[in-house]
């Protein structure tokens, strides 16, 4: 007897469980067809807000969470790319436009040889700059994609950064800037590199230190080093940068004032550059800048991060 009351008893708390666990599926069900109908009918603006299910369903709140901050991660790269487009289409129109002006005066006005010499002259600068820019945007492209593997040999840092001083010095004595290189080192630093790309990575800093370096002022190459890193310092005495951009100064196409960067010559790709040169060199950039002071990039590199291991992947230039 007291067997079957168990038994009935048994049965009866398990219809009220499947009851209980009937209605929690179909109360997740529901959220269920709401949410599809949410995802369907919603621009993906609106689907960064996490979905609240109306009933309390702990798995379906997660879900919800995990889907709303993924479309808020894929909203952040579409924003970022319609800025990047932008852009890159604005720093090509405007070489392109100062072309067809001066083209269309010289069809119009121009008389003599030398009034079409010197429009062809500008023309070619234009040319050139445009080239720069592609060739910048192709080496970024290029290196998010993963499509710019790093050609890596253990080389000497010394040397290299003396040569890159000899160039800087006869590119300097022009602007009667002086240039020195102070090696606080007292024996040879070696490490493992990709030699093209540390000249580029060194060339830009350098350039933009002639660049924005009014005459008579001086540039300071540093060399130092620890047990694991060696430390390269650029130095100069120039319009050093205003606070509010140093944060920024390393994203593509910045620059803090975008009129006389022109006149200047850089495309504003130049940090950007630098930045992934140095990140897959597993080292880090960072920069103190004082206005009408000067400014110091500072490059710390391994010394002995291992050949053999793939450097990491390249990351986005533009946070
Ligand atoms: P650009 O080609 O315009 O020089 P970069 O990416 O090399 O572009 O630099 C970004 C911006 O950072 C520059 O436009 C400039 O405003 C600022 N900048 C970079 N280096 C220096 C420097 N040494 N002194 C002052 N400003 C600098």
């Amino acid at each position: 007897m007291s067997s079957l009351v168990l038994g009935l008893v048994l049965i009866l708390a398990l219809l009220l469980l499947a009851f209980a666990l009937a209605g929690k599926i179909s109360a997740c069900k529901a959220s269920l067809d709401k949410f599809i109908i949410h995802c369907d009918n919603t621009e993906i603006d609106s689907l960064i807000h996490p979905f609240e299910p109306e009933h309390q369903c702990h798995l379906l709140a997660a879900v919800f969470t995990a889907h709303a901050a993924m479309f808020k991660r894929l909203q952040n790269s579409t924003s970022r790319i319609r800025q990047f487009s932008g852009d890159a289409s604005h720093e090509l129109r405007t070489p392109l436009t100062i072309m067809r002006g001066e083209t269309e005066v010289a069809l119009r006005w121009g008389k003599t040889a030398e009034d079409y010499r010197s429009t062809l002259i500008s023309n070619m600068e234009e040319i050139e700059r445009m080239g720069r820019i592609i060739e910048d945007l192709l080496t970024l492209a290029k290196s998010e994609s993963g499509k710019l593997p790093l050609s890596i040999s253990h080389l000497s840092l010394s040397d290299l950064l003396q040569e890159m001083y000899v160039q800087a010095r006869k590119l300097a004595a022009d602007k009667n800037i002086e240039v020195h290189l102070q090696h606080k080192v007292d024996k040879e630093i070696w490490l493992n590199g990709d030699d093209l790309r540390l000249r580029q990575l060194f060339w830009n800093l350098l350039s933009n230190a002639l660049r924005y370096t009014p005459e008579h002022g001086t540039i300071c190459i540093k060399l130092e080093c620890t047990a694991t890193s060696a430390i390269v310092s650029i130095q100069d005495t120039g319009i050093g940068i205003e606070p509010e951009h140093i944060e920024h100064i390393f994203e593509r196409f910045y620059r803090t004032d975008v009129a006389r960067n022109r006149t200047h010559g850089g495309t504003g790709l130049g940090l950007a550059i630098a930045k992934w040169i140095v990140e897959s060199h597993h080292g880090s950039i960072h920069v103190e800048s004082a206005v009408d002071v000067g400014s110091t990039f500072e490059v710390t590199l391994p010394l002995d991060w291992d050949n053999g291991a793939a450097p990491p992947a390249p990351l986005p230039l533009k946070p």
